[in-house]
């Protein structure tokens, strides 16, 4: 009796232990070597069904042989997988491990020798083979919640005390059977955690892809708009900003130099007499005229803050932050000079052109208006044009 209690404690004690077992292999491991030191086996065998209904060697353990195979830390298994079901779609009853698990019944063997209707071929080449002696077999099916065997645990040879191999006890039957009942329940529990965790890392696995997908989709988007609001800033016909460009970033410009105090210069320009283009060499050339003459005025100002726009017909803005008036005269001057020796090649015709220009520079101060400021370089720009055209006038802000 004492016996008895011992040998349960240990198997409350196993069932804790199993059931913190992370590790598949090694939780079938332990199962193997607690079952076969409490029942003094000098062998002992856990298969697995697998995915084809076989019987596949999970761990083979034999302490006369010193064979460990399979588990966490043994060799290879080097043993054929049994059938559950024969080529005749007949049960398998004749392998001894086939046996209990398709009837699902504890089988205790005391002799394989001796045993009837047991098919011991394959025990008596192992014994030739190695030189063992295979006597007593206990083999019990382990059975999942739905009753079906997942697989089964095999003990051989009961050693009795002096070593020798005799039959397993009859009494050792309800606790190794407890034993594979709580064995299977640690395997399968350890099977759905296993499943759970692989499922967990696959939807995080989607969940990531989805992220990246959707930064991908919105960095493109977010490219895509501001390249569409840089081509809405975009004159068709010359290339250069537009009106609705200029008049946003003028007024940024213009409230900057306020705040910080630095002067802010703007030129308005003029093609001279560019009706007589149009009628002389035709609209085509005209517009090619155009876009050559936005073009060198645009390229005489490369500073990131300088803005060339076309402010509508043939007339430019220029807007040039930081610029004081000496360096304003000057640069129009440039301008001026620029497209008066510029040629054009339009149409298959050469054409020349002038431009008057009316700047104005100034550091603006609170009270006033970058409108007012325009305004002031359009009526340098008329006086210019009364003048004669082709030159270049200072406004004053009034
Ligand atoms: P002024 O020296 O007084 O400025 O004379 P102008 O002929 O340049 O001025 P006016 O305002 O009489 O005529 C402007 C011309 O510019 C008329 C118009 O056909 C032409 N124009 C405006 N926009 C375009 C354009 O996009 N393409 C072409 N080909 N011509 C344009
Ligand atoms: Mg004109
Ligand atoms: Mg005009």
């Amino acid at each position: 009796m004492a016996s008895d209690t011992n040998d349960y404690r240990r198997l409350i004690e196993i069932g804790i232990a199993l059931s913190a077992e992370k590790d598949i292999d090694s939780l079938l491991e332990r199962i193997l070597i607690e079952a076969k030191t409490m029942l003094n086996a000098d062998a002992g065998t856990l298969y697995l069904v697998n995915q084809k209904n076989h019987l596949e060697f999970a761990i083979v353990l034999n302490d006369s042989l010193n064979i460990a195979q399979g588990g966490a830390n043994g060799d290879p298994i080097s043993l054929p997988e049994i059938p559950l079901v024969g080529q005749d779609g007949k049960a398998n009853l004749l392998n001894i491990a086939a046996l209990a698990a398709n009837n699902k019944e504890t089988l205790c063997i005391d002799d394989v020798y001796a045993a009837q209707n047991i098919d011991s071929s394959g025990v008596k080449r192992f014994d030739t083979l190695t030189g063992y002696t295979s006597r007593s077999f206990l083999t019990v099916p382990l059975r999942n919640h739905a009753e079906q065997t997942i697989g089964v645990l095999q003990l051989l040879n009961a050693k009795d005390q002096s070593g020798n191999f005799g039959p397993f006890s009859e009494s050792s039957i309800p606790l190794i059977e407890a034993l594979a009942s709580q064995a299977s329940v640690a395997m399968e529990n350890r099977h759905l955690m296993d499943e759970q965790a692989s499922l967990r890392r696959q939807l995080e696995h989607e969940v990531d892809e989805r992220t990246e997908e959707l930064k991908n989709a919105l960095s493109k988007l977010s490219e895509a708009h501001i390249i569409l609001k840089e081509l809405t800033t975009i004159d068709a016909v010359t290339g250069i900003r537009n009106r609705q460009y200029f008049e946003e970033v003028f007024d940024q410009e213009w409230r900057r130099a306020i705040r910080q105090s630095y002067p802010i210069a703007m030129m308005v320009l003029d093609i001279d007499h560019f009706k007589q283009v149009n009628d002389t060499y035709g609209h085509l050339a005209g517009d090619e005229s155009l876009r050559a003459v936005a073009g060198t005025i645009d390229g005489l100002f490369n500073r990131p803050s300088d803005v060339v726009a076309r402010y509508g017909g043939e007339e430019f803005v220029v807007v040039l932050p930081y610029v004081n008036a000496e360096n304003a005269a000057e640069k129009a001057e440039q301008v001026r000079r620029y497209i008066e020796n510029l040629t054009i090649n339009a149409d298959g015709h050469q054409i020349s052109v002038t431009v008057s220009i009316g700047w104005v520079s100034i550091t603006p101060q609170e009270a006033m208006t970058s409108r007012s400021l325009v305004a002031c370089a359009d009526k340098a720009l008329y006086v210019a044009k009364a003048d004669g055209r082709n030159r270049v006038i200072q406004g004053t802000y009034i």
